[in-house]
This record gives C-alpha cells, structure tokens and sequence, in this order.
C-alpha cells in the first residue's frame, strides 16, 4: 500500500496549502499542494493518494 510521503526527505509530516496561482488551480482537480513540516518544501500528491485533512 502506497503511504503519501514527502518526496524530499520522505517524511510523512505534512500539511495541505492553498494554491497559489493559476498553473496550480488548473491542475487542482487532479493534484492537491502540500508543504512538508520537516524540511517546508512544497510538493503535490494525486488526490486519490492524499490524505483528506487539509484539502479545504
Ligand atoms: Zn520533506
């Protein structure tokens, strides 16, 4: 089973963020942002692997 986890320090502490322009709200329905809380790089996880909290 697949375990969403920061792609740069594999961390699985992470909160979702808001999108920030235009490029990130076009592919918001397929991918959410989120900012690790360990190293505080931004990535993208598919929404169907995404945790739920933090998607408001
Ligand atoms: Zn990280």
């Amino acid at each position: 089973m697949f375990t969403p986890n920061c792609p740069h320090c594999k961390s699985v502490v992470f909160r979702g963020v808001g999108v920030r322009n235009s490029v990130e709200s076009a592919i918001a329905w397929l991918v959410s942002p989120y900012r690790c809380s360990l190293c505080g790089k931004h990535f993208f996880l598919f929404r169907w692997l995404a945790p739920l909290a933090g998607t408001a």
